[in-house]
Formats: C-alpha cells, sequence, structure tokens
C-alpha cells in the first residue's frame, strides 16, 4: 500500500532560500531525487568500469523483461558481481570505446549493462576513484536473449536467483519500493527499455552497439561480418554518420498533467477513462507536441478532452515515470471565466468522464480514497466515493497543491 512516507525528501527541500521563499517548498515526486551520484562524465571512462564492475561493495540491479528482482514486493534485490559474471564478463570494458566501435561485429550481441551511478552514502568499503567514493550501481538485463551461448548463461544466472527464492516483481507499474529504490529502479528500467528497443540504427537499419556504459548507442561505420561475407568492411553510408560514428540518445518524452481550478477556486476538474476502477478520477494529462511549450499544451489538452478553457497556467512539479519513458511535467491552471467552464467531451473522446468536484468532497477522497489503479481504497472510504490516485503519482500532489488553502487565498488577490 502506498503512503506519504514513499514521496522522497531530499535535504535541500528543507532548507531555506530566497526562491523557497517567494514560490514556497519544492515537490518532489515519487521515481525522482535518487540517491545516486549519476556521474555522467565517468560513463566512458572504461578503468573506471572496469574497476567498478568488480569491486566488492558493487550492486547490480537486475532485470528480466523490464520486471525488477526483488527479495519482497518492497524491496529490490542487489546481486553481486559473482552472481552475474557469467552474463558480464570481466574483460567488457577493457577495450576503449573507440577500438569497441572499430571492431564492431554484427554476429556478436552484448549484454545491456548500464552504469547508473555511486552511492556517496555509502562510502564504507565503497570504491574510490579519484575524488569520488561510494557503492557503484549497474543495472543488468538478465532477459534470456543473444547468442546460444549467452540464453543459456542467463538461464543459468537466472535459475540461481531463483533458488535463493527471490523473484521479478510483475506489476504494470511498480509504486511499492521506498523513495530511494524507486528513483534507481526508474533509471534503471527506461535506459534499459531504451537500450533494447534500440539494437538496430533508426536510419540505417543495421546494428547499434551501446557505448557510454548503455547510455548511448553508436551505428558503426564498419561491420567485421562484411568481411566474412567478403564484402568490404565499410557499411553502406548512414546519412547522420558525421564523424566516426552516428550516435543515438535515450529518450524522454515530455507529457503535461493538470490540476485545474474553477473560476471561484471551490471546484476541481477531474476526468476517467474508461480503464480506470469505478468512481476513480484524476487529473487531465497529454503529451507535448513538438512546437508547443508546456502551457500551450495543458491548455491544448483541458480543451480537447474536456472543452474547458483555461487562463494561467503554472508549472508546479515534475515527475520522471518510466513507463517507458515520460517526464510527466505537473501544472495547476485556473479558469478565469464561469463561461469558460462547462464540460464538453464532444472534441476528443479521450475520456469516459470529466466533472468539477467540489474541494471538500476532493479532500475527503485524498483522506479515505487513494489507491494505485489496481488497489482498493483505504478502509475509511464508503462505496460510490471518489477515488483519487496515490501520493506516489504527481496527479495526488497536483490535488494537495490545487486546493491548498494558502494557495487559494493567494489566487483571490
Ligand atoms: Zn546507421
Amino acid at each position: 500500500m502506498s503512503n506519504n512516507s514513499q514521496v522522497p525528501n531530499p535535504a535541500h527541500i528543507q532548507a531555506d532560500s530566497m526562491l523557497a521563499r517567494r514560490f514556497g517548498k519544492e515537490t518532489v515526486n515519487y521515481y525522482s531525487s535518487s540517491p545516486l551520484n549519476r556521474l555522467s562524465f565517468l560513463r566512458s571512462d572504461h578503468p573506471f568500469l572496469s574497476a567498478a564492475i568488480k569491486h566488492p561493495s558493487t550492486r547490480f540491479v537486475i532485470l528480466k523483461d523490464l520486471a525488477p528482482l526483488t527479495r519482497s514486493p518492497t524491496e529490490l534485490y542487489y546481486a553481486k558481481y559473482d552472481e552475474v559474471r557469467k552474463l558480464v564478463p570481466e574483460t567488457i570494458y577493457d577495450k576503449s570505446e573507440e577500438d569497441l566501435i572499430k571492431e564492431h561485429d554484427s554476429r556478436k550481441t552484448e549484454p545491456h549493462l548500464i552504469f547508473l551511478g555511486l552511492d556517496e552514502a555509502q562510502k564504507e568499503d565503497g570504491l574510490t576513484w579519484k575524488i569520488y567514493s561510494g557503492t557503484p550501481y549497474f543495472a543488468l538485463d538478465a532477459s534470456e536473449k543473444g547468442s546460444e551461448e549467452q540464453q543459456a548463461n542467463a538461464k543459468e544466472v537466472l535459475a540461481a536467483f531463483e533458488g535463493k527464492g527471490l523473484s521479478f516483481l510483475q506489476a504494470r507499474v511498480a509504486l511499492t519500493f521506498s523513495a530511494d529504490e524507486a528513483a534507481i529502479y526508474a533509471q534503471a528500467r527506461a535506459i534499459t527499455d531504451w537500450n533494447t528497443r534500440n539494437t538496430y540504427c533508426g536510419t540505417c537499419g543495421h546494428r547499434t552497439i551501446a557505448v557510454n556504459s548503455g547510455t548511448k548507442r553508436a551505428c558503426p561505420p564498419t561491420d567485421a561480418a562484411r568481411v566474412a561475407e567478403g564484402k568490404p568492411a565499410e557499411k553502406p553510408a548512414c546519412t547522420t554518420r558525421t564523424t566516426l560514428s552516428n550516435l543515438s540518445f535515450p529518450r524522454t518524452d515530455p507529457t503535461i498533467i493538470v490540476a485545474v481550478i474553477s473560476t471561484d477556486g471551490k471546484r476541481i476538474l477531474l476526468g476517467r477513462s474508461k480503464r480506470f476502477p469505478p468512481n476513480w478520477y484524476s487529473t487531465l494529462a497529454g503529451f507535448i507536441e513538438p512546437a508547443e511549450s508546456v502551457e500551450d499544451a495543458v491548455r491544448r489538452e483541458v480543451w480537447e478532452e474536456a472543452g474547458v478553457t483555461l487562463s494561467r497556467v503554472v508549472i508546479h512539479s515534475t515527475q520522471p515515470w518510466p513507463y517507458p519513458a515520460n517526464l510527466m511535467i505537473g501544472a495547476i491552471a485556473q479558469v478565469s471565466d464561469p463561461a469558460h467552464e462547462t464540460i464538453s467531451l464532444n472534441h476528443d473522446p479521450e475520456l469516459e468522464d470529466a466533472r468539477w468536484f467540489e474541494i471538500e468532497e476532493v479532500e475527503k477522497a485524498l483522506r479515505v480514497g487513494t489507491s494505485d489503479l489496481g488497489g482498493q481504497a483505504g478502509p475509511e472510504y464508503k462505496e460510490g466515493g471518489l477515488r483519487l490516485p496515490p501520493p506516489t503519482a504527481i496527479a495526488n500532489q497536483l490535488i494537495q497543491a490545487a486546493i491548498n488553502i494558502d494557495f487559494l487565498k493567494n489566487s483571490k488577490m
């Protein structure tokens, strides 16, 4: 069951600052505020990565078809190098990236291994590299794929995990981890998913290889497999290959999500899709389109889905949502004229219903009626009452902020 304690509470949000006095305390959402320092500039440092994979403190987050390996539904399992060495050869980072690209052979497949970062709070017995020290974290895809040998190795590694009583958490959306583990899992899931979807170049259709420890993929200019077929090593031109290689980067798809307040500040606009459980409503959301500001997208989505015309839009907070690669940009918006509040579902039929809810009803639902889509409302919930998303969803945080009394007072000034 989700609760408020799962929402991250990093030290900086308690700190006094001019900005906090002006705009209020920052809202930090679930899946964000990872305890890891990503040290992105070390991702191409192969001597560092080579030392990191074998270090006794190092932890591997294991995914199988994107499901995380867990001790229990609330706790990730972190594997040691010895448990995964069959999938991660000691020599994996022996060569430089430049050499790996030069020696590319499309007949060979590689494990999806991603350096996530260092937990600098766990320095004791951790790895020290230059001025950085802590416990290294990697993500490893242990799904059975690749060559026959790789698949057999994966089977063996997976069987050993099973033998320890561990299991892969099967959940459409995993909302049961602590805030720290949720952020680590979000990073592991999002980047692993992107790697598995981009093993072929989107421009020329040939195999790509991972560089920067799984955070970029390159389309190498040559392929040893071609030489074996009696062809020149040079591959046909890839139109975006201007230097040594064609690089592609993980996607982040920006999405807006918005709590809408009525002109009088006494009601909130919420909607529901057909797939929601009965009485379960949420804030409106949708993808930002090319050449659209966040504010434009908020106004367009709310008009398209509910027929309501907005005036001021304020960006409130954001939430990474690794299903598969969204960044939810949370806003609060208000209607400036009661004539603009009329709901119409006739434009885009995406919602089954949209409705204005009185603040009191929403406050009650926040107390007794929150759960994730598959969960049960609290014990005080009465059948037929409004149900809302849990605090781990930015929708809940936006609704809380929108009905905050101080905010409404300020909005009337
Ligand atoms: Zn290409």
